[in-house]
This record gives C-alpha cells, sequence and structure tokens, in this order.
C-alpha cells in the first residue's frame, strides 16, 4: 500500500464510494480509500436498494435527485452493472395534514426539478391495480425515482472513482488514525501507514469505533431493519409493467416488485425496534456480511397491515428474508462535513437510506473538501449540528424515535418526547410554571409561547391557537415590555492583545473601536461565502464578547479558534453554558429596568448598539442595548445560576407596567417585520453578502477581511439571486421556507423562511429569486400548501423602519 494520499477514506460503503467518485470528478484524484472487507460488505451489500424523490427539504431534495439522476447513467459511465429501475414511487396520505405536506413537496419538486404529481384514490388503482386504498386520500406519485441494485451501484462508483485515478485497498482494517504535528494524519492500518492531508470517516455502523479512534463520536445509533422477498407472484409474472414503489404510513412499511416476486420492508413503531450492538454501540471488527437471524415475530403486526394492502402478496411464500443494520441520526439527516474540534477530519456516514443517498452525499461534500463549499446549503447536514448534549442516551432515543417514524409526518409544533431536556436555563421550571411550551435548539429547551390556558400547542402547517397567543405577546411587547429567555445563544470570550486585529481579519464588518461598542459581523470563507454571523460587543481593549444562534455553537467557535495564527495573542473561551440571556424589550423595559439597577440607562449614557458591564438586582450582568424584535431594549447576560434572581428581580418591577413573558415564536414573528435576516436561512454558505444584500455590514475600507475580494469581485460580476423581502396576500398559513416562488409554471426561486408579523398584520418572508424580480413592488406567486398565493416584494421593514424604537 501506499505510504501518503491527499485523502484516505475509511470505509467502502455507499457513502465512502460516492465521496472518492466525486472527490475524482473534483479533480482531487489523489485519494485513497481504506476498506477492511470487501466493497459493499457493510451495511450496503444487503440493501432493498430504493432511491426515492420524496423530500420535503429542499437540500437533502437536491441529494436525492442527483443520486436519481446519475444512476441511470452510471453503468453507461462505468461500464459496471447498476440495475437501474425507473418504477417510480407512490407515497399514501393518510389525512389531511398529510396532504398538505404532499402539497409542500410538490413546491419543492418543481423547485429541485423531479416530476411529482398528487394523486387521487382512483389514479392510485390505475398505476397499482393491486393496492387496496382503503383510508387513503391521496399518492405523492413520484415519477422519476426507483430502485437499483445497492452492491452493483457501489461498484460503479468505486469503478468509475478508479478510472479516473482514485485507488481502493480492500481487506484492510484502519486499525488507528492519529494527528501529527503539522496537522497531517496518520492512518495505520494492518498493511501499514499511510500520512494524509484529509482523512474521511465514512465507515458506516462502525463510525463510531472510527470516531473514538481520534477523541471523538458520532450521534448515531445502528437499528434493525428486516425486508422480505416473497416467491414469485403469478400476477407480477402476468404483466410486463413494473409496479409502482409503495410507501405506506399505515403499515408503516415499502412495498415494490423485485423480479417477478414481492419485496415488503418494515419500520417498526414504538417499542418493537431494536438496535444493533448495543452495548456501547460498537459491532465488532470481524462482522462482514453480516445478516441477523430472523425476527419475523417483531414485524409481523405490520406485516399483515401490508397483506391487507396488497393481498396478492398473501398468495406467495417467503423466499428470503434480510435483517441488517442501518445506522440512523437523532434528525433523520446524513452526517457530512467536518468532525468539531478537529481540522480536516470530515465525517460522510450516519445516512440511513444511503443507496438513495450515497452519490448526492459524495458530490456535495466533495465540493465541500475540494473548494470550502457546496452549491446547496450545508447546514442541516454538518455534524457540528450536534454537540456534547447529544450524549449516549439522548442519540439513543433520538435515533430510535426517526426510524420507528420513518413513514410519520412530522409537524410543525410537534415535539416528540424522545431526548428532551438535554439542555436547560435555570429558568426553566420557572418559566414552565408560567406556561411556557418548550421546543428543543441544539438541545436547549426554549420556550415558543406561553399558553395562559394551559392548552397544548394544536400542531399543523396552518395558524393554530398559538397563534392568537403569539399575538397577544406581540401586542405586550410593542405597548407596553416583553421577556424572553434566549440563554441558548452560542457565546464566546475572545481575549488577549491581538483580538481586535484578529476579529478584523475574520468578519467583514469594522470591530468597534470603543469600549461598549456593539457590531454585526459575518464571518466568510476566501470565497466570499457566509459561513457564520455574530454580535461583537467590545467589553475592553483586549476583551470582546460574541454572540451568535444556539445551533452555530460548536461550527463558529471552530471557525474562531481554527483562524487563530500562530504567535497571535488571541484566546476563544466557549462561555455558553456560563451565561444566561434574558432579553427585555418594549418602550417600557428602561421604566422596568431602573426600578432595580442603578446603572443610568438614559439614551445619552446607554446608547442603542452599545453594551456595558452592569449590576442588576445584585447580580453582575452584561447588559446589550440590541434586540432582535425591533423594540427599546436590552439583553441581559447573567451567569446561569443568578438568572432567576434576575428574572425574579425584572418580573416584579415590570408588574407595574404590563410586563409579560414571550417566547421564540414571537420572537420570529417581530424579526420578520424588521427584516432581520437570520443565518442557516438567509445567510448560507451557498451566497455572497452581495446575494443576501448585506454589503453594508462589509467594510471595504479595511485592509483585508477573509473573503474581501472575492465579495468585490462578486459585486462587479453581479449576481443570478438576489434575496428579497416580501409580504404575501392573507392566508391561513405562512410560509416557513422552502417554498417554491413562480411566475407562472415558471419557477424563479425560493423562499429561506417566514412568519405573520403580528404587529404590522402582515404575511412576510423571505426569498433568493432572479434579478429581474428583485425591485420593491415587483409580484409574483409563493406555492404555500398548494396555493399560488400573491406577493410583493417590500422595500423596507414593515414596522418602525427609521429605528425610532430602537432609539427610543
Ligand atoms: C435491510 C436493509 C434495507 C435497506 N434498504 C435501503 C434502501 O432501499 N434504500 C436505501 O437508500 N438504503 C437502504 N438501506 C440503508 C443502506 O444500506 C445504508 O444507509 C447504506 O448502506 C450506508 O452506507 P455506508 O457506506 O454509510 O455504510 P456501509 O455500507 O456499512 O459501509 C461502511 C464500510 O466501512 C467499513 N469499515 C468500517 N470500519 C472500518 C475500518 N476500521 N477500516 C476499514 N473499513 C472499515 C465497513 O466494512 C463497511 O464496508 C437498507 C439497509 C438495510 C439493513
Amino acid at each position: 500500500m501506499r505510504d501518503h494520499a491527499r485523502v484516505v477514506i475509511v470505509g467502502g460503503g455507499m457513502m465512502g464510494a460516492g465521496l472518492l467518485y466525486h472527490l475524482a470528478e473534483e479533480g482531487w484524484t489523489d485519494s485513497l480509500l481504506i476498506e477492511k472487507g470487501e466493497l459493499t460488505s457493510g451495511s450496503t451489500w444487503h440493501a432493498a436498494g430504493q432511491c426515492p424523490s420524496f423530500t420535503a427539504d429542499f437540500n437533502l431534495g437536491m441529494i436525492h435527485h442527483y443520486g436519481n439522476t446519475l444512476y441511470p447513467t452510471l453503468e453507461e459511465k462505468t461500464g459496471q452493472y447498476v440495475s437501474w429501475h425507473g418504477c417510480g414511487g407512490i407515497r399514501f396520505a393518510m389525512n389531511e395534514a398529510e396532504l398538505d405536506w404532499f402539497k409542500h413537496v410538490e413546491g419543492v419538486s418543481k423547485m429541485i426539478g423531479f416530476r411529482m404529481q398528487i394523486i387521487g384514490p382512483d389514479e392510485i388503482k390505475k398505476i397499482n391495480p393491486f393496492a387496496d386504498t382503503t383510508g387513503v386520500l391521496a399518492g405523492a406519485w413520484t415519477l422519476d425515482d426507483g430502485h437499483v441494485d445497492p452492491a452493483g451501484c457501489c461498484n460503479a462508483l468505486a469503478k468509475g472513482a478508479r478510472d479516473m485515478g482514485a485507488d481502493i485497498v480492500r481487506n484492510n482494517r484502519v486499525l488507528d488514525i492519529n494527528q501529527m504535528p503539522n496537522g497531517e494524519w496518520q492512518v495505520v492500518t494492518e498493511q501499514g501507514t499511510v500520512t494524509c492531508e484529509h482523512v474521511v470517516n465514512a465507515a458506516g455502523c462502525y463510525a463510531r469505533k472510527v470516531a473514538q479512534m481520534v477523541g471523538t463520536d458520532v450521534p448515531i445509533t445502528n437499528m434493525k431493519h428486516h425486508y422480505v422477498v416473497t416467491d414469485p407472484l403469478p400476477a407480477f409474472q402476468e404483466r410486463n409493467e413494473e409496479m409502482v414503489v409503495m410507501r405506506d404510513p399505515y403499515s408503516s412499511s415499502y412495498y415494490r416488485q423485485e423480479q417477478k416476486a414481492g419485496l415488503i420492508g418494515i419500520y417498526e413503531t414504538e417499542d418493537a425496534a431494536e438496535a444493533w450492538a448495543e452495548t456501547g454501540g460498537h459491532p465488532e471488527w470481524d462482522s462482514e456480511n453480516e445478516l441477523f437471524t430472523e425476527e419475523l415475530d417483531r414485524i409481523m403486526p405490520w406485516m399483515e397491515k401490508v397483506m391487507e394492502r396488497m393481498p396478492i402478496f398473501g398468495e406467495a411464500g417467503l423466499k428470503r428474508i434480510v435483517h441488517g443494520a442501518i445506522p440512523h441520526t437523532p434528525d433523520a439527516n446524513p452526517l457530512l462535513g467536518p468532525a468539531g474540534g478537529l481540522k480536516n477530519y470530515w465525517m460522510c456516514n450516519g445516512s440511513s437510506i444511503g443507496i438513495a443517498q450515497g452519490a448526492g452525499c459524495g458530490k456535495y461534500l466533495a465540493q465541500w473538501m475540494v473548494h470550502g463549499e457546496a452549491e446547496i446549503n450545508m447546514a442541516g447536514f454538518d455534524p457540528r449540528r450536534f454537540g456534547d448534549y447529544a450524549d449516549a442516551d439522548h442519540v439513543r432515543a433520538r435515533s430510535f424515535e426517526d426510524y420507528t417514524h420513518m413513514y410519520a409526518l412530522h409537524l410543525p409544533g410537534e415535539e416528540r418526547p424522545a431526548g428532551r431536556g438535554a439542555r436547560k436555563s435555570s429558568l426553566y421550571d420557572i418559566l414552565e410554571e408560567k406556561g411556557a411550551l418548550y421546543h428543543p435548539v441544539f438541545g436547549w429547551e426554549r420556550p415558543k409561547y406561553f399558553s395562559l390556558d394551559g392548552a397544548e400547542e394544536e400542531i399543523g402547517f396552518k395558524h393554530n391557537n398559538g397563534f392568537d397567543a403569539v399575538a397577544k405577546e406581540c401586542a405586550a411587547v410593542m405597548n407596553a415590555a416583553g421577556i424572553a429567555d434566549l440563554s441558548g445563544f452560542a457565546k464566546y470570550d475572545v481575549t488577549g492583545k491581538d483580538a481586535e486585529a484578529f476579529l478584523n481579519r475574520i468578519v467583514a464588518n469594522k470591530i468597534p473601536k470603543r469600549a461598549g461598542g456593539i457590531g454585526l459581523g459575518h464571518f466568510l470563507n476566501p470565497h466570499g461565502r457566509i459561513e457564520g454571523e455574530c454580535t461583537v460587543t467590545r467589553l475592553a481593549d483586549d476583551r470582546f464578547y460574541l454572540l451568535s444562534g444556539a445551533a452555530a455553537e460548536i461550527r463558529d467557535f471552530d471557525w474562531l479558534s481554527q483562524h487563530v495564527a500562530d504567535g497571535e495573542d488571541v484566546t476563544v473561551a466557549n462561555v455558553t453554558d456560563d451565561y444566561g440571556n434574558l432579553v427585555l424589550a418594549g418602550p417600557k423595559s428602561r421604566e422596568i429596568l431602573s426600578t432595580v439597577t442603578e446603572a443610568d440607562l438614559s439614551n445619552d449614557s446607554f446608547k442603542w448598539l452599545t453594551g456595558q458591564e452592569i449590576e442588576i438586582a445584585g447580580v453582575q450582568v452584561r447588559a446589550l442595548r440590541v434586540n432582535y424584535v425591533g423594540e427599546l431594549g436590552w439583553e441581559l447576560h447573567a451567569p446561569m445560576a443568578d438568572l432567576p434572581k434576575l428574572y425574579a428581580a425584572v418580573w416584579d418591577a415590570g408588574q407595574a407596567h404590563g410586563l409579560v413573558n414571550f417566547g421564540t415564536y414571537a420572537v420570529n414573528s417581530m424579526r420578520m417585520e424588521k427584516a432581520y435576516k437570520g443565518y442557516a436561512a438567509e445567510m448560507t454558505n451557498e451566497i455572497t453578502m452581495i446575494e443576501a444584500d448585506m454589503e453594508r455590514f462589509c467594510r471595504f475600507d479595511k485592509d483585508d477581511f477573509i473573503g474581501k475580494a472575492a465579495t468585490l469581485q462578486r459585486k462587479q460580476d453581479g449576481v443570478s439571486q438576489q434575496l428579497v423581502y416580501c409580504e404575501m396576500e392573507e392566508g391561513d398559513c405562512d410560509a416557513r421556507g422552502g417554498e417554491a416562488v413562480m411566475v407562472g409554471d415558471t419557477n424563479i426561486g425560493i423562499t429561506t423562511s417566514g412568519g405573520y408579523g403580528h404587529r404590522a398584520g402582515k404575511s412576510l418572508f423571505f426569498a433568493y429569486v432572479k434579478p429581474d424580480y428583485v425591485e420593491p413592488g415587483s409580484t409574483f406567486e409563493v406555492l404555500v400548501l398548494g396555493v399560488a398565493r400573491k406577493a410583493t416584494v417590500l422595500a423596507d421593514p414593515v414596522f418602525d423602519a427609521e429605528n425610532a424604537r430602537l432609539r427610543g
């Protein structure tokens, strides 16, 4: 075996092979894949090979669609048999909520370009005459998907990669991985040691074991999954056409034709699911081509339901039973990207439908590795979307939940029970008493709104009982004051003699010159694309306090700490857990706060966009005069243990002034009215500050900052899409992000986020659209749950465009 490569990929299943192929396509042919057994000998060889296109998320949909366009051509490209069957698929909707969801996905299909139609039971029967459609409201018929031979497909990707110059070594286990002082990796294998710039963990069910070689972990649980193949069926033998792949929430299963037989796969729900190698989560190294003993009893309740749906399956015996392992993550998405805290150690694992996703995951991860960014928004796949809170119990609970809900719809507002309460602010119990309904973000439990009548949220896509409760919270914030616990913000102390120069280098905006100054900063990569956003408060000459979104905690810490140059006097400390954060906002907030602090809160002494370290009710607080809701107010950052004391003092003082609690739903409503953009929605790795209409946060007069030249170049070259802020005609629901923007039948863009602005009484959203449609007053339509709603581009925020209230 060679002793050096640019990239070493550990694992030769669908994910590893998909990456090797696409790295080679990107020009990184100096890549070596190492497999402990034969290629495909992990989960890949025994998969059922379905490749669905039905996905509600645009970025995941892009991954699936890419596979479904590559696989039909792969045999011709590589000469290796793939056995693509483009038979399409039908998924059943059993209720109105699922039908709403189909309508959303239909919009996604228009943007991505896969064919999808929503059809009724009669049409379903025409396409699949064998199905009993009792209780079925509609079907999502996706015409461009199908199934492949998983081993053939994986081998084709491997062959294609080899043909382009990449290298594969089989029957060679990776024993250890070490980082050398020069940052390169040393991969120790049974056949010798190889050094490389980048190492990739594509070890499937063994990914945790391989991660632990470098002291990290992977949030997966290996779930045991069955499918069965029947004896040949006369009904199939008599037909020339192949039956579509069926996906059925009623029986929590998929079923299709396999040659002239039936193939049925079951996702057991509730307590029936089981994981492999649960003790420590590790399978044995020597398990190859591992299949488990069949446990038909476990899947029988769902098999019976399949027989109700497809009575012809009951006419044949079972020829083959496959019972193998699949890695599942807590949120169903694969893990693609850098491992937190490690440079050039990449994850390419955690895919539970890795046959469908292998090629697309490989394509976009290869782009990220080679170019520093991908064409799609990778935030939802970045392994750093999980932090330490995702411990073994949490991961297990959530992964089980993912497996058992494979065909269940996750409704907006639905808070599933597994793995909850991983991170709580010290106010959790106090606010729960006051009616807080919680939802988790990066493990943090955050109040979404306060249910004053004790009712739970009636979950769904449309305005619900929470709508009125949030309207009241917003009105109180506008007319009096509100207090919100947003302790989940990621928080960093950046200190040292060179801290200012360091921040000026990695942030596009100018860093505040004077102590107390606050500015908004964006991390750009060398191509000018947006990697992060933070609020920078200068506490002293050599002390800065940075805040970013909860979900960015690990990623932003990596970005900051990995950009400290050799010899630079800069320390980056993650102080997220140390501080809680209360937002006090509204016209009465100064009066309220004045009663509990000696500090001078007047405009002369405490201006908008400044911060001070002050004492409030005996608690040392970093008070920042900023907020995301557009009212006079302060963020109060205090030691987590002191938060209840601070809250109690402010709450008591506020009672005479109409102070209310508010949650993140109200925050979203009010930030939409102020046209405040959010990281991972409006600002992503796909675009630059020019497309995001954020040029005013770039100080091109600075000597340099990372991404400056590329941003200027983009400005000069012009853009093919641009962010717009829009109002939509009234309806019973709002845009949430990911909806198609249409002019007639032509897709001209995609929404990124939205919500109802209660203070202004408008349904608002952001979208990326083609440059012809960015002028204020431009109109187009947005497909929200299948309804084309007229929308107009706005020139200014709909609430207090002059920021008079913030300055008040
Ligand atoms: C019964 C069943 C049906 C399925 N049906 C479908 C389906 O219809 N559609 C679909 O998309 N997906 C399906 N799947 C899921 C799919 O099989 C997996 O998502 C996919 O195979 C994962 O690919 P992978 O490359 O991540 O893992 P693997 O295929 O397991 O590859 C990982 C490889 O890493 C190697 N390895 C591990 N450790 C080391 C080491 N230290 N040194 C060297 N090599 C190492 C292993 O030997 C293994 O070959 C099914 C799974 C099962 C069990």
